[in-house]
């Protein structure tokens, strides 16, 4: 099914070729996923038709990028065939099943696939301070975490020994107790 609308996508992009970002095309053969990453979401009024007090508008919602701002809808095709192209699927795959795991404000599924979308062209995966960082790279990307600087603590809620990076340990005071849920705070092992 996936597959599928992915190709359709990748098939409506072999068409047009380009991407409008701030009013100025862009060749989609010449962007890398990095050009498109989602920096902040926008939005502004279109006018539509009419004058005066009967003037019509329509809202649309767009993804500033360091190339512009870029339509929602268009976004979201453009990041699939940048997936597509550049082989990520299996990474976006494990992303959108991470999401969809920890669901916790109960999102529909297009808002999840929307989301892990602007996760992934975050590279959410690489950011050490992600606060799942080595839960998601010791399911699905093991060879990652040997680059990484890891800590053993202990949470203070309920004694449960964790593993975190030691760049997140040193940026956050509390950390979500991997046993029972619980925001807490947390000692170095041994210490
Ligand atoms: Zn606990």
């Amino acid at each position: 099914m996936k597959k599928t609308l992915a190709k359709k996508e990748a098939k409506v992009f072999c068409q047009t070729d380009f991407v409008t970002a701030s009013d100025k095309r862009y060749s989609v053969a010449e962007l890398k996923i990095e050009d498109v990453r989602f920096m902040y979401g926008t939005g502004r009024a279109i006018y539509i038709s009419g004058t005066g007090r009967d003037k019509i508008y329509d809202y649309r919602n767009g993804c500033m990028t360091k190339i512009g701002d870029i339509e929602e809808g268009e976004w979201i095709s453009l990041m699939k065939f940048l997936i597509e192209r550049d082989g990520e699927q299996d990474l976006f795959k494990q992303l959108l099943a991470w999401e969809i795991e920890h669901n916790f404000c109960n999102s529909d599924k297009k808002t999840l696939e929307r989301d892990t979308l602007i996760r992934h062209s975050m590279r959410l995966f690489d950011n050490v301070k992600w606060v799942d960082f080595v839960r998601f790279n010791q399911r699905y990307r093991p060879e990652e975490l040997t680059k990484a600087v890891l800590v053993d603590i202990v949470t203070d809620c309920c004694g449960t020994t964790d593993v975190q990076t030691v760049e997140l340990i040193n940026e956050w005071p509390k950390v979500t107790c991997p046993r029972c849920g619980t925001y807490t705070t947390f000692k170095k092992k041994g210490e």
